[in-house]
C-alpha cells in the first residue's frame, strides 16, 4: 500500500515504534463529531456541548488504543516467532504491523493472526465488566457517562474482533483461512492466492450490502440516519477488494520468482578486473567500453571481491591515477555469492539483506555469470507486459 499523506511517529511499544498516518485524524474527528452531537446528547442529555466535545475526543482516543492493543497483539505473537517488525501504523480503516518477513509455519500464522481479535474480544469483556459494575454503582442516578462509554467501547471492540475474522485476505480471518490452505495444500503461495480470491469476494460483497443500504434509504425503506453506515460499508468494501488484488498480484509474482533459477536470468559474458588494476583504467578497459555497473574481481582465477560503480564513487577522482581496486571493492563474503540453482526469489532476498544491487554467481569455484537488481526488474517488467 502507498499513501503519500505524511505520518507521524509518536512512541514505542514492545520496542515497535508507532506512527499515526494523517488519514488517522479524520477517523478522529468523525468519531468525535458522531459522539458529541448525535449519540452523547441523545443517550445522557443536559449537559454542555464542550462536555459532549471532551467526551467524544475521550471515546476517539480509547478507540484509538483499542485498535493499537489489537495490533499489538499481533505483534506479541510474531516476535515470539522471531518475526521483526519495523512499525505500526493507525490509518483510516485502523491498524496495520509490517512484518518484515512471512510466518515461518501455518500454525505460527494462524497464531498470529488470531492473536489480534482475541485482544479485541478480550477488551470488549473487559468494558462490558466496567459497565456493569459502573451500572451496579450509579444505579439510583439514572444513565451515567462512564457506563455509556464503556458500552461503546464493548461494542466497538467485539465489532472490531468480528470484522476482522471475516475469511477474506489480508483481513485476520483470510490469514486463518491461507493457514488452514497453506497446511492442507503445502503451498504458500498458492494458499495466499486462494484466500485473497475470498477477500476479492467479501469485499464485492461488502461493496454490494452498502450499496443495498444506501439503496433502501433512498426509497425510503432505511431510516436517513443508516446513509452514513452504507457510505462506510462501500468504502471499506473497496478497501478489502483493492487491498486482496494486490496480495494476490503480490503472490502471482513471488510464485513466479520462486520458480525461476538464477541461471536463467544472470549475465554470462562475465569480464572480471584484476585488483592490482588503477582506477582509471579500470574506468578506461571497463566501465565505459562495457557498460556494466560492476564487475567481479579476479586474481589468478579465484574471486576475491566485487567492484561497482558506487564503491568507485567513494573516491575523488583526481585519486584514480593512484588508487587500486583492490583497494575500493568489497572483499568476497558468502553473502555476494550466490548459486546458479537458486531461485530469483532467493537471490532477490539476499540482496535486500546485504544491500547488495548484484551477486556473483559460482558454480563451485568458478565464476559462471552475475546476477543485478537491473536484470531481475527487466525480467518481471517482461512477465507483466501486457500479451497482444
Ligand atoms: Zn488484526
Amino acid at each position: 500500500m502507498k499513501w503519500s499523506l505524511p505520518s507521524w511517529q509518536i512512541g514505542h511499544a514492545l520496542g515497535i515504534p508507532i506512527r499515526i498516518h494523517a488519514s488517522w485524524f479524520l477517523v478522529f474527528l468523525l468519531v468525535s463529531w458522531t459522539l458529541s452531537t448525535g449519540y452523547l446528547p441523545e443517550n445522557l442529555p443536559g449537559l454542555s456541548p464542550a462536555r459532549y466535545w471532551v467526551m467524544g475526543g475521550a471515546a476517539a482516543v480509547l478507540l484509538f488504543l483499542s485498535v493499537l492493543l489489537h495490533e499489538l497483539g499481533h505483534s506479541y505473537v510474531a516476535l515470539r516467532y522471531h518475526i521483526p517488525i519495523d512499525r505500526i501504523t493507525l490509518f483510516i480503516f485502523g491498524g496495520v504491523a509490517h512484518m518484515r518477513k512471512e510466518a515461518p509455519s501455518p500454525q505460527a500464522e494462524f497464531l498470529i493472526a488470531v492473536a489480534g481479535p482475541a485482544v479485541s474480544f478480550a477488551l470488549g469483556a473487559v468494558c462490558f465488566s466496567l459497565g456493569m459494575l459502573a451500572e451496579f454503582m450509579q444505579e439510583a442516578r439514572g444513565p451515567h457517562g462512564l457506563l455509556l462509554l464503556s458500552a461503546l467501547l464493548g461494542i466497538v471492540n467485539v465489532q472490531l474482533g468480528l470484522f476482522n475474522l471475516i475469511p477474506g485476505f489480508p483481513l485476520d480471518g483470510g490469514r486463518v483461512l491461507r493457514a488452514g490452505l497453506w497446511a492442507w495444500g503445502k503451498d504458500f503461495h498458492r494458499a495466499t492466492k486462494q484466500a485473497a480470491g475470498v477477500g476479492l469476494g467479501f469485499g464485492a460483497l461488502l461493496g454490494f450490502l452498502g450499496l443495498s443500504i444506501l439503496a433502501g434509504v433512498l426509497v425510503g425503506e432505511l431510516p436517513d440516519s443508516m446513509a452514513s453506515d452504507g457510505s462506510w460499508i462501500i468504502f471499506i468494501g473497496m478497501f478489502l477488494f483493492a487491498a486482496a488484488l494486490a496480495s494476490r498480484r503480490h503472490a502471482s509474482l513471488r510464485q513466479a520468482l520462486a520458480s525461476v533459477p538464477v541461471r536463467d536470468l544472470m549475465v554470462r559474458t562475465v569480464e572480471s578486473i584484476p585488483p592490482n588494476c588503477t582506477l582509471d583504467e579500470a574506468v578506461s578497459r571497463y566501465f565505459q567500453p562495457y557498460g556494466y555497473g560492476g564487475f567481479p574481481v579476479l586474481e589468478n582465477g579465484r574471486l576475491t571481491g566485487l567492484v561497482t560503480v558506487y564503491d568507485m564513487q567513494t573516491v575523488p577522482v583526481s585519486l584514480w591515477p593512484w588508487r587500486q581496486i583492490g583497494q575500493v571493492m568489497r572483499p568476497v563474503s558468502p553473502s555476494l555469492i550466490v548459486a546458479p540453482d537458486a531461485s530469483i526469489m532467493d537471490a532477490m532476498e539476499q540482496m535486500a539483506r546485504e544491500g547488495w544491487d548484484r551477486l556473483v554467481v559460482m558454480q563451485g569455484n568458478q565464476v559462471v555469470g552475475l546476477v543485478t537488481h537491473s536484470s531481475i526488474l527487466h525480467f518481471l517488467q517482461l512477465r507483466q507486459a501486457p500479451t497482444r
